[in-house]
């Protein structure tokens, strides 16, 4: 396909850390983060003028799911707007327990695996064509999805090893030594694709619901892939994938790496950090992750090099995929060391341990590990990294904080309007990925099955009938 929709959800950890009186669980957490968004939208679960989605689910992790966005850094813009939208709500948080007189500290992560071992989700959305064959499609970018961890995982400590295969239990934790990882989410995944998401988790979930017009568009909704910090590795992470759909939306020829099980292969690769670990495809054959990324990205130069690059982002995401598999096979990170969030991180742990922290279980080290993830813009490890210039932007932090108000050039547009314009009025609304409505005027129900319009004739007139206001300057979405 010519353009592509893309969006991520990201679903945070809260923690509080108690510094005097009592805890605060993560539920009771997650209600108090959400206090403004019920006070300014009453309720959890809303669509904000920028065209995003921030709710609370079922569980207590909350949710930011970034606007349908038609290009990549549109995309990383929206992703870290919701970063800040959440640090926003952050520091409400602590000023009304301050208020309170409670002492302690609320934490957001952009992790997925919590203190108790529990794992939450990052999704990417990929629209597709619905003439494509999807099933042959899915199987065909698995092997891809399975190995491109060893470029684009968050990277994770395992204070007593890699995790024993299967649901842990008491004494099993306590095996082996302390380790590195490639992935955070590759130790939780199940299988390879189904319409689960929770119980059976599996790589890709091929629940049918496309959010546009389902006779022409599927939306490829892949769930095993890690939150990322850093800028660059999200836009090597979408960008390659991207590349790879569309080489298997072209019919370029791509060999058959169908893995023989995909879970266990997954642990394997995200455990191995030389990429040469072999495991077995469905042929009967071995291959290690080195092998069959090379092979990806060598089909992937000769495909850009027939077909011409189709955003100014290729040229390096081509580079980056290339320096990470160097990366790799040379055990040298120092070429990717401010762009890949796996080695950011390690170059970070590797060198307290160098100073005198014992090995990946250290408790300094731990910490570091979560801490990384902390959506603090200035006290997050990751942030604060990123500020000192160790890790590389893609985006100008002035567009990031723009994002947080205003919706990318997509059907987000027509969302956002309206969401402003309802706000404004006072009038409550029904919204959804296609769907707006003001509930005192059921009659005009605007249905937009095209994410990439940026304008709605329905729209337009539901607006109108909410008067002047609607041309003031994009609000902050928490008053
Ligand atoms: P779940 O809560 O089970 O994850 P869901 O995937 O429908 O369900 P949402 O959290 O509502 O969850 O997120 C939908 C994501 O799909 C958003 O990131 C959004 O930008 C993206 N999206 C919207 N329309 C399209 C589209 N036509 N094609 C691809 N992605 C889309
Ligand atoms: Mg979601
Ligand atoms: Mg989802």
């Amino acid at each position: 396909m010519k353009k592509r929709i893309f969006g991520i959800e990201t679903e945070f950890g809260i923690t509080y850390v108690p510094s005097s009186l009592g805890p605060i669980g993560p539920e009771e957490a997650a209600r108090i983060l959400f206090k403004p968004v019920v006070e300014s939208w009453r309720s959890t679960n809303v669509f904000l003028p920028n065209g995003s989605r921030l709710y609370l689910d079922v569980g207590s992790h909350p949710e930011y799911a970034t606007a349908e966005s038609a290009t990549l850094r549109d995309l990383i813009a929206q992703d870290k707007a919701g970063e800040l939208l959440f640090a926003d709500l952050l520091n409400q948080a602590q000023d009304s327990i301050e208020a309170e007189g409670k002492e302690g500290t609320f934490y957001l992560f952009k992790n997925n695996v919590d203190s108790a071992g529990n794992s939450f989700g990052s999704h990417e959305n990929y629209m597709l064509e619905r003439r494509v064959e999807f099933s042959k499609l899915v199987r065909s970018l698995i092997p891809f999805l399975m190995t491109r961890q060893i470029m684009v995982g968050a990277g994770k400590t395992h204070p007593h090893g890699p995790e024993a295969w299967r649901p842990l239990t008491g004494q099993d934790k306590k095996h082996g030594t302390p380790s590195f990882s490639f992935s955070q989410r590759a130790d939780y995944i199940w299988e390879d694709a189904s319409t689960a998401t929770t119980r059976s988790r599996p790589l890709i979930n091929t629940r049918d619901e496309p959010h546009a017009d389902p006779n022409q568009y599927r939306r490829m909704h892949v769930i095993n892939g890690d939150s990322n910090m850093s800028e660059t590795t999200t836009l090597l992470k979408i960008g390659a994938t991207d590349i790879i759909l569309r080489m298997l939306e072209d019919h370029f020829p791509l060999e058959n790496f169908e893995i023989k099980d995909t879970a266990n292969a997954l642990r394997t690769v995200s455990h191995d950090l030389t990429g040469t670990t072999r495991f077995e495809l469905a042929d009967g054959s071995y291959k290690n992750a080195l092998e069959l990324q090379r092979n990806y990205l060598r089909a992937a130069q000769k495909y850009i090099a027939d077909a011409g690059a189709h955003h100014a982002d290729v040229p390096y995401i081509l580079d980056l995929w290339n320096r990470a598999l160097i990366a790799v096979e040379t055990q040298d990170i120092s070429g990717i060391d401010t762009e890949i969030d796996w080695a950011i991180k390690k170059k970070l742990l590797d060198s307290y341990i160098a100073r005198g922290a014992k090995d990946y279980a250290d408790s300094r080290i731990q910490q570091l590990d979560l801490a990384y993830h902390s959506i603090d813009p200035d006290r997050g490890v990751f942030n604060v990294l990123q500020k000192a210039g160790r890790a590389r932007r893609v985006i100008d932090p002035g567009a990031v904080e723009k994002a947080t108000l205003q919706p990318p050039e997509t059907r987000a547009k027509i969302r956002g309007s309206f969401i402003q314009a309802a706000h404004r009025a006072g009038e409550p609304t029904t919204v959804d990925w296609v769907h707006l409505r003001l509930n005192n005027k059921p009659q005009l129900n605007a249905v937009c099955k095209d994410p990439f319009a940026t304008e709605d004739s329905t729209v337009k007139q539901l607006i109108d009938l909410l008067g002047a206001q609607k041309t003031q300057e994009w609000m902050p979405p928490f008053i």
